[in-house]
């Protein structure tokens, strides 16, 4: 058998058509697969390549980190310095009140840790969460995601969630007394890259502190520059109780991690004791790539680059079958009519040597988030080839 066939065959499948490339290599924007073809990555790993593909900086730091330790215990017994130089340098581009970080292994488990956060400090039970906003996969996080079609299979799930309308003033009367948190996405991703008005966010930051209810943003697409600000909630002159991170957070190593005030996190060293656990949550080496990934996002003036080509997207990706495009930073849903049409353009597009994807909550928009380190010449060949594959 060769490669594909034994992945398909030993390597657990969740889907019935994977893209099955065969990659070998990968760096900044380009990938290449086994038989020499390069492709633009316009996805980033789904917004996971933010400084690019094997960034120099992050590789050294990871070779560096090799050689001195990787596992040595479970998490925040020992002082290890990656985690500890990681969580000074995110906290000091944070507000104050953003202060200390909790590293996990990833995004979802971010998602559990501020879940347990928040009901462990306001001794509440109930969470607001909004349609078609996307958490991860794991049970809690499942249950707070906001489409029926992927819950449904997995119930009984944990119950007290009420599932609202993002971006809505009335939905605002569902948090109360009994409400421990609001967890949104900043920007809802999987719903096709839909940004909520300045006015509702600063609305549901007031509601949130006149109840006493904490509010979790989960910033784990929308964060490190991705939308043209270094944090999305910059955006709307907010600051969140909780923030959520993962994807970008590890330069290309798995890392997710929940950030909160000092005084708010330390309510998981006291009864229980060890109120969260994890082995390898901010495993030195995921800590020291993210750290020089981070630095370098900084460091090379990266996210000022974004708005010129946000522009770019915005002037190229015009024609009569784009429906709309919903466009935040260097993320973009091109919506078409529908599944079908969007599916076909990407299949197109990859074998042009261009790979997008779709949305889970909006199949019918092809789906943009490349590292933002793409060049103009790259972006604009990636555009000129997803405008040849729509009149195909
Ligand atoms: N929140 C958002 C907004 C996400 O996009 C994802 C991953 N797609 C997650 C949470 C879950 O992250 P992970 O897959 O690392 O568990």
């Amino acid at each position: 058998m060769n490669l594909r066939q034994l992945f398909l065959q030993h390597v657990a499948q969740t889907s019935t058509a994977p893209l099955a490339i065969e990659v070998v290599k990968a760096e900044g924007s380009t990938l290449w697969d086994a038989s020499g073809k390069t492709y633009i990555d316009l996805i980033g790993g789904i917004s996971v390549a933010n400084v690019g593909h094997r960034h120099p900086a992050v590789v050294e730091a990871i070779r560096r980190q090799t050689d001195a330790y990787l596992h040595v215990m479970v998490y925040g017994e020992f002082v290890q310095s990656p985690q500890v130089q990681y969580a000074h340098k995110l906290t000091e581009h944070l507000p104050a009140s953003l202060n200390s970080v909790y590293f996990t292994n990833s995004g979802a488990e971010a998602v559990e840790g501020a879940m347990k956060l928040a009901k462990r400090a306001t001794g509440r039970t109930e969470i607001v969460a909004f349609n078609y906003s996307y958490h991860g996969s794991t049970q809690g996080a499942l249950s707070i995601i906001g489409d029926e079609y992927w819950r449904n299979a997995y119930r009984p799930l944990l119950p007290g969630v009420h599932h609202c309308r993002y971006n809505d003033f009335e939905m605002l009367q569902q948090i109360g007394p009994q409400t421990a948190c609001v967890i949104a996405e900043t920007v809802q991703a999987e719903a096709g890259v839909k940004a909520p008005s300045r006015e509702w966010m600063q609305a549901l930051r007031q509601r949130c502190t006149e109840t006493g209810t904490l509010l979790v943003l989960d910033e784990i697409q929308a964060g490190f520059g991705r939308t043209g600000k270094l944090w999305g909630f910059e955006h709307f002159g907010i600051v969140p109780d909780i923030l959520l991170f993962g994807k970008a957070l590890g330069g290309g190593l798995p890392l997710g991690a929940f950030v909160a005030d000092k005084a708010l996190m330390q309510h998981l060293a006291d009864n229980p004791v060890l109120g969260h656990i994890t082995t390898f949550g901010g495993h030195p080496l995921c800590c020291a790539a993210g750290l020089a990934a981070f630095e370098a996002l900084l460091a090379e003036n990266i996210v000022a680059t974004v708005a010129e080509k946000e522009a770019l997207l915005r002037r190229l990706l015009v024609h009569p079958q784009i429906k709309a495009l919903h466009l935040f930073g260097l993320w973009a849903a091109v919506e078409f009519e529908d599944f079908a049409t969007c599916k076909k353009i990407i299949d197109a597009a990859i074998e042009r040597g261009l790979i997008t994807d779709w949305f889970l909550f909006a199949s019918n928009c092809l789906r943009i988030s490349p590292p933002l380190t793409t060049t103009i010449e790259e972006l604009e060949r990636a555009c000129a080839i997803i405008l040849e594959c729509i009149d195909l």
